[in-house]
């Protein structure tokens, strides 16, 4: 970008936008630490304006009274929950990661999990904002737009992909402040768990699933809402986002790595289980009383349970977040898809297809996350990933240090994304994802047609708007960067789906195949 500002106030904004209008720059809000994987974040040029959030963080008005909170767009979570703590208050779901940025999260729809009450997307307890917008010469090329519960606009503005404009506060609907009771049940063996992975989404307020497909194990979250009185001062310190030592997490890497070269599923296999094991020897985490594990149930305040970080605002030297780019260590991708809950089955179903004609294949997966379920409920938001009610599904795999060598059973990866994606439907999370699944990603939104009018309303000219975002709107069909791109090696990244061998790597005796249990499924296969 040609340059960046650092506003603290709303006539900051308005300002800084206005002055973007007026010499007819491009502009994009970046946050504090720019959460997203997807180029959902860049600016529509090089020489356009970048407008940091980071400044601009600071609780506006808690109303005890009507149970609510405005603040800024820029406030990290974490600052937010424990702001409206103390005054007796609690936003029922948020993402995991308490890291991200209040206007950050909306505008990638990020969640938590609950079927419950108004579901597991934060969007779905916004009741208000105020949104920067680009304006004529006569409004001073800029102007402050006030959405309230009722107004249509805020279904766009709830998850905007920062395309509207800038998203000064957020008016967000709380509850009384509860506690949370939750006990993780590790099952060795995993036959039957598609069942009980499904009750948990209709019986459990704050149920998650996490399956470890090539270990054969299933922890089941069985996480209720309990009373203020309930005792207990447990905490949530969720060991994946605490600061891990450098050597660590490149040591970590290495033996990857070394996994990866001998193409040993058996070596990746052992060290997932090793990694697996170690978390859930601390219970990833969980402290009944804040200082050791020491067992479930743990209960304790939902500001406390809800999220977790640490990493973000260490600053031990040599320590970092694991997937810090300056430590050296897992260099990964990331699949986030909203699936139909009426497919889960099925795809899990096909998940255990897959991995038996490959045995050993998703050890990759299990060396990371395994594949983490959550769930969120039908949305009103035109871009909310909950088109209808939808288990999100999270799977990591890890990524080569370069672009053109084929990795271990990268064909099973491609298959599992592309049948969850084109086989059952879902709906890519917005901040994750490989460009090529956000291939004609808008049309799939039964309401993108009224986003696409406010955003011809709020900023007809596009100041907002990227290649990137054009792209997946459908508006730039031109195959612009940031959605599929045909070119030689692309869908070793994810840059595309390969249609011929040279979008694989023929010289290295991969080529472009039919999926092993989808067929319609296109894959880089090393023969
Ligand atoms: C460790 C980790 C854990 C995660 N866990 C979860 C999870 O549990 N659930 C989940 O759903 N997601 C999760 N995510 C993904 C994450 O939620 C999204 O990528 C995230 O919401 C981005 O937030 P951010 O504040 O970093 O925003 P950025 O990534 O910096 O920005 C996202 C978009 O919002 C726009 N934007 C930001 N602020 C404004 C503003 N004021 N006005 C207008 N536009 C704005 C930006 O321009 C950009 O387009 C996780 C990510 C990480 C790294």
């Amino acid at each position: 970008a040609e340059s960046v500002v650092y506003p603290s106030t709303e006539q900051e904004i308005l300002s800084a936008v206005a002055a973007a209008v007026r010499g007819n720059q491009k502009i994009k809000v970046s946050t504090r630490y720019g959460h997203s994987i997807t180029k959902i974040a860049c600016p529509g040029t090089s020489s356009g304006v970048i407008l940091s959030s980071k400044n601009y963080t600071s609780i506006v008005n808690i109303d005890t009274e009507s149970g609510t909170v405005t603040a800024q767009g820029g406030i990290q979570l974490r600052t937010l929950v424990d702001q409206i703590s103390t005054r007796g208050l609690a936003l029922p779901v948020a993402p995991y990661w308490d890291g991200v940025t209040l206007a950050g999260l909306l505008s990638t729809g990020a969640h938590g999990s609950s079927l419950f009450g108004k579901g597991g997307a934060v969007h779905e307890y916004v009741i208000g904002m105020r949104v920067v917008t680009p304006a004529s010469p006569a409004e001073g090329y800029a102007t402050v737009r006030v959405l309230g519960s009722q107004d249509p606009d805020l279904n766009a503005a709830k998850v905007s992909l920062g395309v509207l404009g800038v998203i000064s506060t957020v008016t967000l609907q709380l509850q009384p402040m509860f506690k949370r009771n939750l006990t993780l049940r590790i099952v060795k063996g995993d036959v039957g768990s598609e069942d009980e992975t499904l009750r948990i989404a209709k019986e459990v307020e704050f149920g998650d699933v996490i399956w470890y497909p090539s270990l054969g194990q299933v922890v089941y979250r069985y996480d209720y809402r309990a009373s203020l009185v309930a005792p207990g001062e447990g905490i949530n310190n969720f060991i994946g986002f605490q600061p891990i030592p450098q050597a660590v997490i490149a040591s970590t890497r290495v033996a990857e790595e070394a996994a990866e070269s001998a193409r040993n599923r058996q070596l990746k296999c052992d060290l997932a289980f090793t990694l697996v094991t170690a978390e859930q020897a601390i219970g990833y985490g969980y402290k009944k009383n804040g200082l050791i594990f020491s067992g479930f149930p743990v209960i304790g305040r939902q500001i406390l349970i809800q999220a977790a970080g640490g990493c973000q605002r260490s600053d031990l030297p040599g320590f970092y977040c694991p997937w810090d780019l300056r430590s050296g260590g897992s260099v990964f991708f990331e699949s986030s898809a909203a699936l139909p809950l009426r497919n889960l089955k099925s795809f899990l179903r096909d998940i255990r297809d897959l991995q038996a004609t490959v045995p050993l294949s998703l050890c990759d997966l299990d060396l990371y996350t395994g594949i983490l379920i959550r769930f969120v409920r039908k949305t009103d938001a035109y871009l909310g990933s909950g088109q209808e009610d939808v288990a999100m599904l999270d799977f990591t795999w890890s990524r080569g240090n370069d672009a053109t060598t084929p990795r271990l059973d990268m064909d099973i990866f491609q298959e599992l994304e592309q049948l969850v994606f084109d086989k059952y439907g879902a709906w890519p999370h917005w901040g994750k994802n490989r460009n090529y699944v956000f291939e004609g990603a808008g049309e799939e939104y039964a309401n993108l047609t009224k986003f696409l009018d406010t955003k011809n309303r709020f900023d007809p000219q596009g100041f907002f708007s990227s290649e990137w975002s054009d792209t997946v709107l459908g508006i730039n069909k031109t195959g612009a960067p940031g959605e599929a791109t045909y070119a030689p090696f692309c869908a070793m990244e994810g840059l595309c789906r390969c249609q011929t061998d040279e979008h694989c790597a023929p010289e290295k005796n991969t080529f472009c195949r039919p999926g092993r249990i989808y067929p319609a499924a296109r894959v880089c296969r090393t023969e």
